[in-house]
């Protein structure tokens, strides 16, 4: 049930999301001496990272390619912050810009108002009651990875033991000494079932698809940071010929062990699909050691465990789906062709993915993680700030017109 929705006037824009790309526009917003509304809807910040990750958690990438423009992390912070010391670091950014989030607000519908040209954005709260938003700027920020996927898979519902998606899992605890199977091998499957082998729980990997495992360091050297150096000098096909000779080298062959490499190569592959390619924190050599098992999709699932394509069955205690997340965009954003019905992403690729129609705008849906947020959200507020000036005398004609 819902009640009815009272309406509020913003002179300023709008931004939906409170995590990492939220802030970073709101506090290039802020530099430029303009406000903004932030709408969240969960009770904090960065909720991705507070309440749907896994203990063990780091920066998969090193410090400097991951904060938030204008302000570096904190010196005596590793190379690799944990999930604790980055959410330390927004709280503390947060706070530095005076950045004041109105939480539990889930966006439900926004839809521009070709009539009066302002974006109707409606929420709803905790007791469902709902609100309408009206401001000319409506920037999205609500992440890529907004909503869990869990696939099908054939009798899923007849499992007899718990199946649970990787934005629940904590850590293993409780599996020690249980069979667990983990569905998928992006960087959080590879890492859960790492986490899963450390204590102790008998742990096998679906691997169906073809995927790129790269170390997460050469020789002590980040691995995205020297391809980062690498493009600045050599072409594309070029690095990744040599990512795939020193994978080679650190890893060996990883196709022995049921990863198929995908026939174009890791940045390659990136850049024409967006597909990551998995920086490997330990789980091959727990798989050469015999500790986690690997097995090609599954065929179904039956009460005890799983029949996979091979052939072969397996008993399982728990199903962990590391089966990733997807943007929730189509749920709520009417009428706008920036975004895509099918993934909620952005028609327009990196770099020009941010700015839409009629003051319509999107901050961190790049694939390039944190960099490629901080980018966003610095064009955003540049553009804004030239209408922002230019526009404000528009507001009262308009407020009037509206009678808000
Ligand atoms: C396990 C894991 C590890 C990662 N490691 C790295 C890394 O090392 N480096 C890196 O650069 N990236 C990493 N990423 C990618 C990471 O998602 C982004 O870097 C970062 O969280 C993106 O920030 P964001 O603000 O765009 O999205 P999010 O962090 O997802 O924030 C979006 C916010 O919008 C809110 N929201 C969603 N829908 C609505 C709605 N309808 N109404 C109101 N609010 C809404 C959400 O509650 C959330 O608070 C990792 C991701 C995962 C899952």
């Amino acid at each position: 049930m819902t009640k009815s929705a009272s309406c509020l006037w913003v002179t300023c824009p709008i931004v939906i999301g409170a995590g990492p790309s939220g802030l970073a526009t709101a506090a290039c917003l802020k530099r430029k001496g303009i406000p903004c509304l932030i709408l969240e809807r969960d009770d904090c910040i960065a909720s991705l990272w507070k309440l749907k990750t896994y203990d063990r958690l780091r920066l998969h990438l090193p410090k400097r390619f991951c904060e938030l423009p204008f302000m570096p992390f904190p010196a005596d912070f590793p190379t690799y912050p944990t999930k604790d010391q980055f959410l330390d670091y927004l709280e503390s950014y947060k706070n530095h810009f005076g950045l004041d989030p109105v939480f539990n607000k889930t966006v439900v519908s926004a839809e521009f108002d070709h009539r009066h040209g302002v974006w109707r954005v409606i929420t709803s709260g905790p007791e469902h009651e709902q609100i309408e938003y009206v401001s000319q700027w409506l920037v999205v920020a609500t992440g890529e990875n907004a909503d869990e996927v869990v696939p099908f898979i054939e009798g899923m519902d007849d499992f007899g033991g718990a199946v649970l998606h990787t934005s629940s899992y904590r850590n293993g605890r409780s599996y020690c000494g249980k069979d667990v199977l983990v569905v998928g091998c992006g960087n959080s499957g590879m890492e859960v079932a790492l986490d899963l082998a450390n204590f102790n729980a008998r742990t096998s990997l679906v691997v169906r698809d073809s995927v790129h495992v790269l170390p997460h360091e050469m020789l002590g050297i980040s691995t995205f940071g020297l391809f980062i150096w690498m493009l600045k000098w050599f072409p594309i096909r070029l690095v990744d010929r040599f990512l795939l000779l020193a994978s080679r080298f650190v890893l060996g062959d990883t196709e022995k062990f049921g990863f198929r490499r995908p026939k174009i190569g890791p940045l390659e592959l990136k850049s024409i699909s967006g597909k990551t390619p998995v920086l490997d924190l330990g789980t091959i050599a727990k798989i050469k050691s015999g500790n986690i098992k690997v097995y090609p999709g599954i065929k179904r699932i039956t009460y005890l465990g799983a029949e996979f394509v091979d052939g072969r069955k397996e008993s399982f205690d728990a199903i962990i789906l590391a089966t990733g997340f997807k943007s929730n965009v189509p749920q709520w954003l009417k009428g706008a062709d920036m975004f895509s019905e099918k993934d909620g992403m952005p028609r327009e690729p990196f770099p020009k993915g941010w700015k839409g129609e009629d003051g319509l705008y999107a901050v961190g849906f790049t694939r390039r993680g944190l960099l490629g947020a901080s980018f966003d959200a610095q064009k955003v507020a540049e553009d804004i700030e030239l209408q922002w000036r230019a526009e404000a005398p528009k507001f009262m004609d308009l407020s009037t017109a509206l009678s808000l």
